[in-house]
């Protein structure tokens, strides 16, 4: 039976962020994907936006791998010509109630450490955009945005050149822990061919709580609750507007950061993500990426309140996403949570759960930190 060091579940953004962290160790490595490519789900449906980190509670995971993650793939897009920009966000207010918003995300950057953010008079916004309606902005100089698909093909370079293993068609079916490591089951396009290796990583994004149900020994106890929760895009055929990504003033508590106007690196202006829960029977379906013409309306209205002359006639609906929370319909922010042995006393087991956004911000500085933990645990 073939034996690897490490076998790492799940190559999109974070998996591969982890596998070339870790390929880079001299370890023997494989990062396995049931779909036919890398990134296909979770990591090709986002806004590819490079957040500064400045809305999540201080010392949360979320904050920390967020600021350092971006500092890092900032310098990793310079180093090995992975397109990028520092394009820069306004986030507007249009009401005394969401000016005080504003003062609060004000408050949080700083304690994120992200001390960058400014205000922006009335005539610095209009010179941002003269379409644009605010009644007070604040400006992220260092949000950004990045060519995500270029980004993980870098990753895969890196994993490939320090000699490490990406099989597509593969799903991981179950896991058995054996004295140092692990006797794993792969789907390999319809075969089932069995594997050893010492450390096991569950980076499967939506699939986190039902992959690590396939693993024996895992407690269901532990197992945190996952929703799946959809966010729609609209894409905009007519002039952009705007130099700078624009974010409405945070809801607090709420599942998104707002119908927001983003621009990729192909120069397309699009606005969302929203976002829905998706039902306990949705879970047990396949992902859905449907964008129903109904949400129309909703968005229109949205961002009409910073863009009112908004042509509804060149909104048309575009991709969608479904993010992996762990944080409910009525619940208040919930972090990032991985577990290794300490958890599930499990030698060589790192699960990852709700990687939600900012895991493409973070994805660098998340394969830093497994990686330190399989050090660790040898
Ligand atoms: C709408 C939306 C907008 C977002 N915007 C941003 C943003 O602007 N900036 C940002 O930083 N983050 C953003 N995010 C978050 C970011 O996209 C995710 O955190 C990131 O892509 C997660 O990567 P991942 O590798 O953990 O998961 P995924 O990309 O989902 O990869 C998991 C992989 O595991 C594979 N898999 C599952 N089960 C198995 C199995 N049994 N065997 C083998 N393989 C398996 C899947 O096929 C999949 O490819 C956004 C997310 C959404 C949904």
């Amino acid at each position: 039976m073939e034996k690897l060091d490490v076998i790492v579940v799940g190559a999109g953004v974070v998996g591969l962020a982890i596998a070339a962290k870790l390929s880079n160790t001299g370890r023997s490595l494989a990062v396995i994907d049931r779909r036919g490519g890398f990134g296909e789900e979770t990591s090709s449906r986002n806004s590819e936006v490079i957040h500064a980190g400045i809305y999540y509670p201080q010392h949360s995971l979320k904050a920390k791998f967020c600021v350092a993650g971006r500092h890092a793939l900032y310098e990793y897009c310079q180093r090995k010509g992975v397109p990028f920009s520092p394009i820069g966000k306004l986030i507007v207010a249009n009401s005394s109630v969401q000016e005080s918003a504003l003062h609060t995300v004000m408050e949080q950057a700083l304690k994120n450490g992200v001390d960058d953010l400014y205000w922006v008079s009335k005539q610095g916004f209009d010179s941002f955009s003269s379409e644009l309606s605010a009644s007070a902005a604040l400006l992220s100089p260092s949000t950004g945005i990045i060519d995500s698909h270029s980004y993980m093909s870098s990753l895969l370079a890196d994993i490939e050149l320090a000699g490490g293993i990406f099989a597509s068609h593969t799903e991981l079916v179950r896991a058995e822990p054996i004295s140092g490591g692990f006797i794993v089951w792969l789907n390999v396009d319809g075969d089932v061919v069995k594997m050893q290796c010492r450390h096991l990583i569950n980076s499967s994004g939506l699939s986190c709580t039902e992959v690590a149900r396939r693993i024996e020994g895992v407690g269901v106890s532990l197992l945190p609750e996952l929703y799946w929760c959809k966010g729609h895009y609209f894409n905009y055929s007519g002039v952009n507007p705007f130099t700078k990504l624009v974010y409405p003033a945070p809801e607090p508590n709420s599942a998104g950061l707002g119908i927001h106007a983003t621009i990729d690196m192909a120069g397309q202006l699009r606005f969302g993500p929203d976002a829905h829960y998706l039902s306990p029977q949705d879970l047990l379906n396949s992902q859905d990426y449907s964008i129903p013409i109904s949400l129309k309306e909703g968005f229109i209205a949205a961002i009409r309140r910073y863009y009112p002359n908004i042509d509804p006639e060149k909104l048309h609906p575009g991709c969608a996403g479904i993010r992996p929370k762990l944080q409910g319909p009525n619940d208040s922010f919930k972090d990032f949570q991985i577990q290794g042995e300490g958890e599930h006393h499990i030698d060589g087991l790192i699960n990852l759960f709700g990687i939600e956004s900012p895991g493409l911000t973070a994805s660098l500085a998340l394969g830093e930190y497994v990686a330190n933990m399989v050090k660790e645990s040898e």
